[in-house]
C-alpha cells in the first residue's frame, strides 16, 4: 500500500506513541483531582502546553486544548462575532469554518466571503475593502487543504488590526509543516489539529492570544480556564505535543525531502505526456500536490488507484453518488475540462522515491488508455 493522503491524516509518530503509553495504562488519573496520583497527569498537561507554546512562539496560558481542528474553528467563529458583528472570510476555507459562518448567518450575522485568484491567494485590497465598521472577525486559513496555497498571513493580520478586527487563522494544514510564530505573524486565534502533524486523532487546540476575550465553548467543569470544559484527554495531549516537537525539529529536512518527491512526481508525469495542470500558488505546503487531469474523472482515478493499492483523494466532495467539483477547485477557476479530473496527492515524510515511481506508472497506466485512446 502506498499512502499519499497525508493532508487527510498522518501516521502517528512512533515517539509520540511511546510518550502516550504511560498515560493510557499507568498514569490514568483525572488531572483535576487533588491526590498525588493525579500529579503526573497534571504535570504532563502543563509540560505539553509549554512545549506546544514554544513551537508556535506563544505563552503556555494561550493554548486551549480541544477535540479537533473543527472544534477549534467552530469556537473561534461562533463565539467571536459579538453583537451582530460581521465576519470576513475567504471562499476556500475548510467546511469547519464555512459551515460555522453559515450557522452565524442563520443567527443574523453578516458574513462576507472574499474570492481568491487562480492560485488560491486572497487579494489584500479586496480584504481591506470587505471589512466594515462593524466587522469583528477576519478568518482566513493559513494554508489550504486541497491545493496547499499559503496565504500572506502577516499582511492579512495587519489589515485586520488596522480596522480593529480580530484575526483568526485555521492553521490545521500548516502547523508542523512550515514555521508558524503567532506573535510575529500577529495572530489572535489559531486552530490546530494533531492528526495532521503525526499526532493522534481527536485532539487539537485553539491558540487564543492573551487579552482576547472569548466566551466559553463547552460549559461544565473549570478545565481550560473555564472556557472549554471536559476531562482532559491526557494521552492525546501528550502525543500531540511530542509529535509537534518532532515535526518542528525535523521541519527543514522534511521540507527538502517532500519538495524532492514533488519534483520527481511532476517531472515523471511530464515525461509521460499526460495533459494536466498543477493547482495552487508557488508557495505551498510541502507535499501537497493537487493535479487536474484533462478528459478524465477524479473519482475514477481515485478508485483505480485504490485498486492498485494507492491512497489519494479527489478535489471533489461527494454529494451522495454525484461527484461534484469542490468549492476550492471552482473558486480558483480550473478550466472545466480539467476540473472534474482533480486529485490531491499529499505526500508525507514516510513516502519514498520508489512510491513516486509507482504512482507515476499507475497514473500512466490508468490515464493513457482512457484519455488518449
Ligand atoms: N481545517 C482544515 C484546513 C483541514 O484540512 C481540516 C481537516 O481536514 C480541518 C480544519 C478539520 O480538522 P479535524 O479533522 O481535526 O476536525
Amino acid at each position: 500500500m502506498i499512502y499519499a493522503d497525508n493532508a487527510a491524516t498522518t501516521r502517528l509518530d512512533s515517539k509520540a506513541f511511546e510518550a502516550m503509553k504511560p498515560f493510557l495504562l499507568d498514569s490514568y488519573a483525572n488531572p483535576s483531582q487533588p491526590y498525588g496520583f493525579s500529579r503526573e497527569s497534571k504535570k504532563a498537561i502543563k509540560d505539553a502546553r509549554e512545549d506546544i507554546a514554544s513551537c508556535i512562539g506563544a505563552a503556555s496560558n494561550e493554548i486551549y486544548f480541544t477535540s479537533c481542528g473543527s472544534e477549534s474553528d467552530n469556537w473561534a467563529i461562533k463565539m467571536m462575532s459579538g453583537e451582530r458583528g460581521t465576519i470576513v472570510t475567504s471562499v476556500i476555507e475548510h467546511h469547519a469554518v464555512l459551515n460555522s459562518c453559515r450557522a452565524m448567518e442563520k443567527l443574523g450575522h453578516e458574513v462576507n466571503y472574499i474570492p481568491v485568484d487562480p492560485s488560491g491567494l486572497i487579494k489584500l485590497e479586496i480584504l481591506n475593502a470587505a471589512i466594515k465598521d462593524n466587522t469583528q472577525l477576519v478568518s482566513v486559513m493559513f494554508a489550504n487543504n486541497e491545493i496547499g496555497t499559503i496565504q500572506p498571513v502577516k499582511e492579512i493580520s495587519d489589515i485586520a488590526h488596522k480596522h480593529n478586527c480580530l484575526f483568526h487563522t485555521d492553521a490545521v494544514q500548516a502547523l508542523g509543516h512550515i514555521p508558524v510564530n503567532v506573535h510575529e505573524l500577529g495572530i489572535d486565534m489559531m486552530s490546530a489539529s494533531a492528526h495532521k502533524f503525526n499526532g493522534p486523532k481527536g485532539i487539537g487546540f485553539l491558540y487564543i492570544k492573551n487579552g482576547v476575550k472569548i466566551p466559553s465553548f463547552i460549559d461544565g467543569g473549570g478545565q481550560e480556564k473555564g472556557l472549554r470544559a471536559g476531562t482532559e484527554n491526557v494521552p492525546s495531549i501528550v502525543g500531540m505535543a511530542k509529535a509537534l516537537k518532532e515535526n518542528c525539529t525535523h521541519m527543514e529536512e522534511n521540507k527538502e525531502w517532500l519538495f524532492a518527491l514533488e519534483n520527481q512526481l511532476i517531472n515523471g508525469l511530464l515525461q509521460t505526456g499526460i495533459d494536466f495542470i498543477r493547482n495552487g500558488s508557488e508557495n505551498r505546503i510541502p507535499g501537497n500536490v493537487s493535479l487536474s487531469f484533462k478528459k478524465i474523472e477524479g473519482e475514477l482515478l481515485l478508485h483505480r488507484l485504490d485498486l492498485m493499492g494507492i491512497c489519494v483523494s479527489t478535489g471533489s466532495a461527494c454529494d451522495g453518488k454525484k461527484a461534484q467539483i469542490s468549492h476550492v477547485i471552482k473558486a480558483i477557476n480550473v478550466p472545466e475540462e480539467y476540473a472534474k479530473g482533480t486529485i490531491r496527492i499529499s505526500l508525507g515524510k514516510d513516502n519514498s522515491a520508489e512510491d513516486i515511481g509507482l504512482i507515476v506508472k499507475a497514473l500512466q497506466k490508468i490515464i493513457c488508455p482512457i484519455a488518449y485512446k
